[in-house]
């Protein structure tokens, strides 16, 4: 026997009629590439992005077809997004930071027929287009007037919303066909894809809207600073229109004077961005006296949100922060540091404890933590292992089946992070496993390590990675890079560190280096370093 409930679909098509219905009138006010601040609604939005649906077809764009994106947070991006959805062909978006050859890569394996792109990207794409095939159409997202010839025989956006009608049918179609399409970082080996359903972006918006996790209603104002190439702008190209909130789009400007520029402008509630955005800003703010008088709420993921910003943003400007983890494996979120009833009754300088770890799952993520025999380990803060997790929203498989079975027996993904679990149910991300050095069969975690010598007043970076070690396997390796003019030694390097760390988690040497590499998402790159330091012996 089956429930007797109507059958509907959550395909996210449906996502945009519901604004289009309820919130039709809702402003989405974007930055524009062009330069000048464009306003327009959800119900302008769902006409156009049905154009874009008629326009896809029209190029002999099918169910299923990838159709990639290479753009900035704008309400034209969301519109192609949209269009491409509707119609149940896959929306592949790209990340412009990646090297062009990592970019030829994905497009040539997500096999994409079309790709929408901003003015910023024309370079990019002319110096490659030779290189990937199966793209047949570009598509710019602007006007003609604004078209510049870089890359000949491409299509004005505008254009083709002027050509085509907005009739046209959206959805039908399962609601585990794939929606969208991201590509890891690729940090090991090839970058491997992740394919979205409709239905696990659908749950993904429901979950993510709720009070424990973005807590986003029709009455805020949202800015997505976070890319929606940065696994769906973390939901919020969803979850805003989803529930009717006015969306605030930063176009290419991520800086610090330009963010703040629009929170104040636009009177901004809430907002969303990686670590170093928000460094970024309350440098701005305190070098302006900027104030921040509307924004409420910001949530940092991505990588871990350092004390000061979460002080910075508290005591300077009375907005709260909430610190989240996840991945693209995991739709993103996964987890999110808002209050549980008891850390709540907790002072705040208690609960700041807190508030720094990466959070709690909500409903839909299961996590658990495993040693290297897979066997559970307990939730006690401070044993640390592998972190797990399972749900509607993880992945199950890569696109393509690529890098084979990646589920353990009881269906959790190996998120590759290496963590603890307290007994509050706060998840802290103690290393990445590729990372954590293993010394005698031990654990020492190199973030905890550099984290605390980088609060050395000499140090502007700090990395630590495992060097191979007769007798314990590994052992870490500090690496310094001093701020301009300083002059430092190892021995008041290890000192700095003495009591912060257990004894056995101390360097057995710091080595002073001109510069620690950086990846494309910000994070410190290890296997640069590690292929860097090579050929060095522990003294
Ligand atoms: P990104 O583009 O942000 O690197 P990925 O999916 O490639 O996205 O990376 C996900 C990884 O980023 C996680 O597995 C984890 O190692 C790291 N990460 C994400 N959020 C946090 C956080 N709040 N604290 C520490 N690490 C984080």
């Amino acid at each position: 026997m089956l429930g007797r409930m109507q059958d509907w679909p959550l395909t996210v098509d449906r996502i945009l009629d519901h604004a289009k219905a309820w919130h039709g009138d809702r402003e989405i006010v974007s930055r524009s590439v062009e330069g000048p601040i464009v306003r327009t609604t959800y119900a302008e939005v769902h006409g156009r992005a049905k154009r874009i649906s008629n326009a896809l077809k029209a190029l002999g764009i099918q169910q299923g077809d990838r159709v990639a994106t290479l753009a900035w947070n704008t309400a034209r991006h969301l519109e192609a997004w949209y269009g491409i959805m509707g119609i149940g062909a896959v929306c592949h978006t790209l990340n412009p930071r990646l090297f062009s050859e990592q970019l030829v890569y994905i497009i040539n394996h997500a096999e994409d027929r079309v790709i929408f792109t901003d003015l910023t990207f024309l370079p990019v794409l002319a110096q490659i287009r030779d290189q990937i095939p199966t793209v047949k159409h570009f598509v710019v997202l602007t006007d003609e007037a604004h078209m510049t010839g870089e890359l000949p025989g491409a299509l004005a956006y505008e254009t083709l919303i002027d050509t085509h009608s907005e009739d046209c049918v959206w959805g039908g179609f399962d609601e585990n066909s794939p929606a969208g399409l991201c590509y890891t970082s690729g940090t090991t080996g090839n970058p491997k894809g992740v394919l979205y359903s409709h239905r696990s972006n659908f749950l993904h918006t429901l979950v993510t809207a709720g009070v424990d996790v973005m807590g986003l209603g029709a009455v805020e104002t949202v800015l997505p600073v976070v890319p929606m190439f940065h696994a769906n702008a973390w939901g919020i190209a969803f979850s805003a229109p989803a529930v009717g909130a006015k969306l605030v789009m930063p176009g290419p400007k991520l800086d610090g004077a330009s963010v703040h520029e629009l929170l104040e402008s636009e009177k901004v509630t809430f907002s969303a961005a990686v670590p170093t955005v928000w460094q970024m800003l309350l440098t701005h703010l305190r070098q302006t006296g900027g104030k921040l008088s509307t924004l409420k709420r910001v949530v940092i993921g991505g990588s871990a949100v350092p004390e000061a910003i979460v002080r910075g943003f508290r005591d300077e400007f009375g907005v709260d922060v909430t610190h989240a983890w996840g991945m693209t494996e995991t739709s993103p979120l996964g987890t999110l540091a808002n209050p549980s009833a008891k850390v709540a009754e907790m002072d705040d300088e208690t609960q700041l404890k807190f508030k720094l770890k990466q959070g709690r799952p909500p409903i839909c993520i299961d996590l658990k933590l495993v040693n290297d025999e897979d066997q559970r380990l307990p939730h006690d803060g401070s044993t640390f292992g592998r972190l797990m997790v399972k749900g509607p929203f993880v992945v199950g498989q890569y696109f393509k089946g690529d890098g084979g079975e990646i589920l353990d027996t009881e269906g959790f993904f190996d998120t590759g992070d290496v963590a603890t679990v307290d007994e509050y149910g706060y998840m802290q991300i103690t290393d990445r496993s590729k990372d954590v050095i293993k010394s005698g069969g031990e654990w020492i975690s190199s973030i905890e390590i550099e984290n605390i010598a980088a609060g050395h007043p000499k140090a502007e970076l700090a990395a630590v990675i495992g060097v191979a070690h007769p007798k314990w396997d590994e052992r870490p390796l500090l690496l310094v890079k001093l701020r301009p003019g300083e002059a430092g030694t190892k021995e008041e390097f290890l000192k700095f560190l003495e009591g912060k760390i257990a004894k056995w988690w101390t360097p057995d040497d710091v080595v002073f280096v001109d510069d620690i590499p950086l990846g494309a998402t910000g994070k410190i790159d290890k296997k640069l370093i590690r292929q860097r330091m090579a050929d060095y012996v522990l003294p």
